[in-house]
């Protein structure tokens, strides 16, 4: 029978879901902002700089650097895959269920990169998996992509609780490995789907609706020539504006054609 206790217990829930609040992590809450958790230090890959505990806080300046040097050492996807898999320095990583790498064809042209996963990617590993990764996968589709033809990441690689938008901490964090992605994946085209991934990427404030559209020169240290990189509307912004889905469409056709460009017939 409901009492004040369970109708409070109850209305607090609802305040939890509400402000984003959708996960225990443990019994009783724990202050993660200053604690790095130590990196496992057993069996260190030889050709790696030994993993002792880390000096860096979580979110900070160090941690970034940590971050780069840890990125530095990939040289495949699956060694910078298990870089992340190491890497202690982002605090998100304590809340979330899943390493949200990569999805799609690492051999493709395309390269599209987005903002960091949401409910459903953390929980099945994969990134745009959700309701908006549905939507890029018919706005992929309507111009003959799929993800056999494109490979799929995130500038941020862990959940942000609630699905709230990553701090600049944690997007300073997690860059250096986005950027090392792109290095080792090298597409011919990237797309960077939504401001987060445009504005990291390209290293700017200008917003979405201006960037939009722009195609762009991007130089990725270690690859000898420019990415051409266009920036895109996200499609979890069109599915709450569908009437931009105008715009969206017209910066489809553009990427098509430029791919058509780049490939002749193949997809
Ligand atoms: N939004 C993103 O930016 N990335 C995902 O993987 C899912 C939703």
């Amino acid at each position: 029978m409901p009492s004040a206790v369970t109708d409070d217990a109850a209305a607090l829930l609802r305040w939890y879901h509400e402000v984003g609040v959708t996960d225990a992590v443990a019994e009783t809450p724990t202050d993660l902002t200053f604690a790095a958790k130590p990196r496992p230090t057993a069996d260190p890959a030889p050709d790696r700089p030994a993993r002792g505990a880390p000096t860096a806080t979580l979110g900070s300046a160090a941690a970034s650097a940590d971050a780069r040097s840890l990125a530095a050492t990939a040289t495949t996807l699956s060694e910078l895959e298990t870089a992340l898999r190491l890497f202690e320095g982002c605090a998100l990583k304590r809340t979330a269920t899943n390493l949200v790498f990569a999805d799609g064809n690492p051999e493709a042209a395309v390269m599209v990169l987005g903002e960091a996963p949401g409910e459903e990617e953390d929980r099945q590993g994969r990134p745009f998996v959700g309701r908006a990764g549905q939507l890029l996968d018919r706005m992929l589709a309507a111009i003959g992509l799929d993800r056999s033809t494109v490979y799929i990441s995130n500038i941020v690689t862990w959940r942000p609780p609630g699905n709230r938008k990553p701090n600049s901490g944690e997007i300073a964090v997690c860059l250096p490995f986005a950027e090392r992605h792109i290095a080792l994946k090298a597409p011919r085209i990237l797309v960077l789907a939504g401001a987060t991934a445009a504005q990291a990427i390209l290293g700017t404030t200008e917003g979405i609706t201006r960037l939009r559209g722009r195609w762009f020169e991007h130089s990725v240290p270690d690859l000898a020539a420019p990415i051409p990189s266009v920036c895109m509307l996200h499609p979890a912004y069109l599915l709450r504006a569908p009437a931009a889905k105008r715009e969206a469409w017209r910066d489809l056709l553009a990427l098509r054609e430029r791919l058509d460009a780049i490939l002749g017939d193949a997809p």
